[in-house]
């Protein structure tokens, strides 16, 4: 299965994204429908297409992009507040863009649970 989706364009800067983080590893940016004042997807620049595509390998990777998250919610003042960060794995899980991230939610008091 190709894991080139609409978000290796984003990486590769052939398609506009809001951008508020960049690393060699990793890059986050605004999501386009965001579904909390603050809702950004943190994503690895390795293209990994589901969590079950995760290898032993990319453990220290998917450690960052939690890093990344708790250095995000430093910068935008919602640490101590709170935050929440999920990862939708296919169908049923929600998942519609085939190339792993995290979704950071911020801003408001989020309800639980979410469906
Ligand atoms: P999923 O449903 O796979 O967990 O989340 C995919 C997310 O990507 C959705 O929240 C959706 O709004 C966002 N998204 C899809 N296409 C684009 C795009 O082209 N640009 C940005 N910034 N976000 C996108």
């Amino acid at each position: 299965m190709s894991t080139e989706t609409i978000f290796t364009k984003i990486i590769n800067k052939e398609i506009p994204a809001t951008i508020i983080y960049e690393d060699e590893d990793t890059l986050a940016f605004n999501d386009i429908n965001p579904q909390a004042p603050f809702h950004v997807l943190i994503i690895p620049k390795k293209a990994i297409a589901t969590i079950n595509d995760i290898t032993p390998h990319d453990h220290a990777l998917i450690g960052k992009l939690y890093s990344v998250a708790a250095h995000l919610a430093k910068e935008h003042g919602f640490a101590q507040s709170g935050y929440r960060v999920v990862m939708n794995c296919n169908e049923d899980g929600g998942q519609t863009v085939y190339h792993i991230h995290l979704h950071m939610l911020a801003g408001k008091a989020l309800g639980w649970p979410p469906f």
